[in-house]
């Protein structure tokens, strides 16, 4: 496999650069991988985003081969290329009505594990569920844990960082990426690895871990062909805690002193995940498992602690803190053994997916789901939680169903406009809403990336040289521009 001297790449560029290949130019000649057929391109046109853009063209390798063979041809048309995994992107990575849409479904082999070196290694298609399976069958833990992620793409996680409710323990995707090949956008095949040192002062740390020039970026900077994701060991016991209270202050109260505690290093209360859920998620979820369960609570908490070999989850002191933050003490319910703690991810689960089916009744009249991943430093979750209640009455839109990854600071909040005109005061609200979370030192996005959907707020969260380097990087490794048109920056 071909290594390059990556230093050599990261010559940042000083030329100006012709801008991205007319629409109209000749598709690549590789016919026996690209299609025209409608059919096929209208069913590479849609992700989870809610937009719809027909691609010129379908490319459906079987190989890196023939992946680099595409990319080679694209570059010499100045053809478009945007790399699809499995299309669950919450902002149009994937699709585009410009080029080729570049499918890696069919490179979905899971290669190896190696168990002595703790790593596993697949291909970019692999359905993330199939690689931590591979990886369990050895006692070992994938950790990246989308909620997307039983149909949701090795390489896709990587260039969207993705991260789920045990982030909270483990990171997002990124610190357990080893190692990465990546096609350039003219067809070069690199390989990166994180270095193994553990003092270097030769180059600032951005130019010495090229695996992070990929992680998160999109589609944009490469094509990732295979990769090289670490392992940890898989825990022996796992106890989850549902934790009902009467107020949203109450509930992320107790998930912030929870979360401090970890940090601190308090041995009895050590959360791989603090997820929660207000008034309206809650009820969704109550309604989900039937019954008279918890009827007083208007907020929830779901707590899981892992424990390793012969240790144990001190419940006791869970209890306390839960308590002693308010939580209705009788309504708490324990969750052990899979079969119980697959139940209660459900009922999680339930939420998001019960609010997406009950906007689709909007369409007709021009409304939809509109829908955040903003985040702010997790101790000022609910000042902030307050604030866009307060903005959206505002703007005269109903307050948004919030659940999520709280103990990362990390909800996701859940609108519904019910016609065109309430979208357009809606959206006025979200806006004012990720500019408010920036002056908290928050984020624009927490998981679900930039793509085409959030392009016009990256502004609000980078400043001028920031971008200037992004687009500098972008320049150096696809100086034509062919990639991803549209992600991330603006076409
Ligand atoms: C129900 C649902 C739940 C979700 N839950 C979560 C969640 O909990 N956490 C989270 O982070 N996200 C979540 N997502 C969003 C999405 O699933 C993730 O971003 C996921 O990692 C995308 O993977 P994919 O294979 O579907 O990528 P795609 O949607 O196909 O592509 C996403 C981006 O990656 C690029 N890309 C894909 N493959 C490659 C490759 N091999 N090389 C270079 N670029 C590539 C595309 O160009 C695009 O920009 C959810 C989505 C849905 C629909």
């Amino acid at each position: 496999m071909l290594v390059v001297i990556l230093s050599v790449l990261f010559i940042l560029s000083k030329k100006t650069h012709s801008p991205v290949h007319p629409v109209d130019a000749p598709m690549p000649d590789t016919d026996r991988l690209v299609t025209t057929d409608l059919d096929v391109r209208t069913a590479f046109a849609a992700d989870a985003s809610g937009l719809y853009l027909v691609p010129e063209a379908v490319a459906r390798p079987t190989s890196a081969a023939e992946v680099v063979e595409i990319l080679k041809d694209a570059s010499s048309t100045r053809t478009p290329v945007t790399p699809a995994g499995a299309q669950t992107s919450y902002v149009g990575g994937s699709i585009t009505d410009r080029g080729l849409v570049l499918s890696l479904r069919a490179l979905d082999r899971v290669l190896d594990v190696d168990p002595t070196a703790r790593v596993v290694r697949a291909e970019p298609g692999a359905l993330l569920g199939d690689v931590k399976r591979a990886a369990a069958a050895h006692g070992l833990l994938l950790a990246p844990d989308p909620t997307s992620e039983e149909e949701s793409s090795v390489g896709g996680a990587i260039v969207c960082n993705s991260s789920g409710a045990r982030s909270l323990k483990y990171g997002a995707t990124r610190p357990h990426v080893a190692a990465l090949t990546v096609a350039l956008a003219d067809g070069r095949v690199i390989e990166v690895r994180r270095p193994a040192l553990e003092k270097n002062t030769a180059g600032p740390p951005f130019v010495q871990d090229p695996v992070d020039w990929f992680v998160g970026s999109e589609g944009t900077l490469g094509v990732v062909l295979a990769a090289e994701l670490r392992l940890l060991p898989l825990p022996t016991t796992v106890t989850g805690l549902g934790v009902p209270f009467r107020t949203a202050k109450d509930a992320l109260a107790f998930i912030a002193a929870a979360r401090a505690a970890r940090d601190h290093g308090d041995a009895g209360v050590q959360p791989r995940c603090l997820e929660y859920l207000d008034a309206k998620a809650f009820r969704i979820a109550r309604e989900f498992v039937g019954g008279t369960w918890a009827q007083d609570a208007s907020a929830y908490a779901y707590v899981e602690e892992e424990a390793f070999d012969d240790g144990a989850v001190d419940l006791d002191a869970w209890l306390a803190l839960a308590e002693g933050h308010g939580a209705l003490g009788d309504d708490i319910q324990v969750f052990e053994g899979e079969q119980n703690l697959r139940e209660a991810r459900r009922m999680r689960h339930a939420v998001p997916a019960t609010l997406n089916e009950r906007a689709v009744k909007y369409r007709a009249a021009g409304g939809r789901k509109v829908s955040t991943d903003w985040a702010v430093p997790y101790p000022r979750l609910h000042e902030a939680l307050v604030a866009s209640d307060e903005i959206a009455a505002a703007h005269g839109v109903e307050i948004a169903a919030t659940f999520g990854h709280a103990g990362n600071g990390h909800p996701h909040q859940h609108y519904h406009a019910r016609d065109a005109e309430e979208l357009v005061r809606m959206e006025h609200a979200v806006e004012a809403t990720l500019r408010h979370v920036v002056t908290m030192g928050g984020t624009v996005s927490a998981e679900h990336g930039i793509g085409k959907v959030k392009r016009q707020w990256l502004a609000m969260q980078l400043g001028d040289t920031q971008l200037a380097v992004m687009r500098a990087v972008k320049r150096e490794l696809d100086p034509l521009g062919i990639l991803s048109p549209g992600n991330v920056f603006a076409p």
